[in-house]
């Protein structure tokens, strides 16, 4: 156990107003929007982890893509940020990030808020289950380092995310938690994941580039993404593709296996959307002749990855060809082809510990979504990815975790403060 609070009182001597469980942007966005309301409550934090925010240090790649100015409430959240002292830069279609592109320095401002405002953080403490004390509030039962200890509470923020990134510390546990008290969960699976794919040549592993990618389902396109599109050992990644694996939804019956629910999904890769087919048809011909002396697998450098280029070229030609100026009509089709419209059978798709986020989850019509209160057990409040919703990259995500957080802690302070004033 690891408290902020330097007390020689066990856990059992420390009553606490509000607990929230998990300590991660959605925790700290709670904690910090309980105290702004009202700083005299006592609030504490637990969290599994050894540190507090581990996963918001993997964000971004490391940069924190912290929310997108097109979200709702989009002012909200900036305010929130701002005052943690957090500046903020725009990039292109409103992805926010610190102005330093480091998701370190935004964990260490919210850190520090919450020891600011008296938050007490308990890290290497797991909540194990959460038992209602009728009148009286409730009864944490925490793991704290192989010693159960318990903390009593008025009110409960849940706030301990999905599956996805196991290794961050989210492995589910709100889910059971909240069935305890009657809520429903809905069905969860990995978002955001790297695809496994039949075609993708391992040599491309690692190689990012710049482009269009069509999720089809039985030949036919779905949707459409442009951006980063990365190659992996065995299939794609990329934020295109993590957006893609949002919508492939398997469906299994006794006939179809899961190999074969995958693979009625393909992704086509347009390596140079901004060109029309028969545009790079002719800029390849006038290429062809710029360059007819010199030997074929330098053909597309400069256009795209060279390794790519040299691996597509190597798949359009059948027979080895020394020099450009010797490429056939059809061979020139056949580059064209490939570079608008790669195609990759999709096998299957990587799990929960390579996913950004978890589909499904409580589901909303159980929870009021100004306060964040359950509208099935009084006093016990969600924030963050546990709840029934998912986003595209892009911020997105974080956003609705700051926003839950900033929503649940409000709730939380104006539910404790009328009783204070009532005299309950
Ligand atoms: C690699 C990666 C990159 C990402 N990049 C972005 C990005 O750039 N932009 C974006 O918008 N989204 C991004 N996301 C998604 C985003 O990080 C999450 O949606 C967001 O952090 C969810 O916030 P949360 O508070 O609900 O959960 P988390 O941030 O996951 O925090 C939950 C906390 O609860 C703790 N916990 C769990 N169980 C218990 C328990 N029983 N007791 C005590 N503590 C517990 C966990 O240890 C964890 O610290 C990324 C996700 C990943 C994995």
């Amino acid at each position: 156990m690891n408290s902020n609070q330097k007390s020689s009182k066990s856990l059992y001597d420390i009553f606490f107003d509000v607990c929230i469980i998990g300590g991660g942007a959605s925790g700290l966005a709670a904690a910090i929007s309980v105290m702004e309301k009202n700083p005299t409550l006592k609030v504490c934090i637990v969290e599994k982890k050894e540190e507090l925010g581990k996963k918001l240090l993997a964000t971004g790649n490391g940069r924190c893509n912290i929310t997108n100015s097109s979200c709702t409430d989009y002012e909200v959240v900036k305010d929130f940020l701002n005052n943690s002292g957090i500046v903020l830069k725009e990039e292109e279609h409103g992805r926010m990030y610190p102005q330093s592109g480091q998701a370190a320095s935004v964990l260490e401002l919210l850190k520090w808020r919450v020891k600011k405002l008296n938050v007490t953080t308990f890290t290497n403490c797991q909540v194990l289950s959460v038992i209602k004390i009728e009148e009286e509030g409730f009864k944490v039962n925490i793991d704290c380092a192989n010693e159960k200890v318990i903390i009593p509470c008025k009110k409960i923020i849940l706030a301990c995310g999905g599956k996805s990134g196991p290794q961050f510390g989210t492995t589910g546990d709100g889910y059971g938690i909240a069935k305890t008290f009657g809520h429903t969960l809905s069905r969860i699976y990995p978002v955001l994941v790297p695809l496994e794919c039949e075609g993708v040549e391992k040599s491309l592993k690692g190689i990012r580039v710049k482009g269009k990618a069509t999720l089809l389902k039985n030949e036919q396109p779905i949707v459409e993404e442009t951006g980063e599109i990365q190659f992996t050992a065995d299939g794609l990644s990329g934020i295109c593709i993590f957006n893609l694996s949002r919508y492939i939804k398997l469906e299994l019956d006794d006939y179809t296996t899961l190999d074969e629910a995958f693979k009625q999904y393909s992704i086509e890769l347009d390596f140079l959307p901004e060109m029309e087919d028969e545009e790079v048809i002719e800029f390849l011909k006038d290429r062809r002749y710029l360059m007819s002396e010199m030997p074929t697998e330098i053909y597309l450098a400069s256009i795209i990855n060279m390794k790519l280029g040299e691996q597509i070229i190597g798949e359009a030609l059948e027979d080895k060809i020394s020099t450009i100026g010797n490429i056939t009509y059809k061979g020139i089709e056949e580059i064209a082809m490939l570079l608008k419209s790669s195609r990759y059978v999709v096998t299957g798709a990587k799990g929960w510990k390579e996913a950004q986020c978890t589909g499904g989850g409580i589901i909303l019509d159980e929870v009021n979504l100004e306060t964040m209160e359950s509208k099935i057990s009084e006093g016990i409040y969600f924030a963050g990815e546990l709840l029934d919703y998912d986003a595209p990259c892009g911020g997105f995500n974080l956003h609705n975790a700051w926003l839950t957080g900033i929503k649940a802690g409000r709730g939380v302070a104006e539910a404790l403060t009328q009783k204070m004033v009532i005299g309950e």
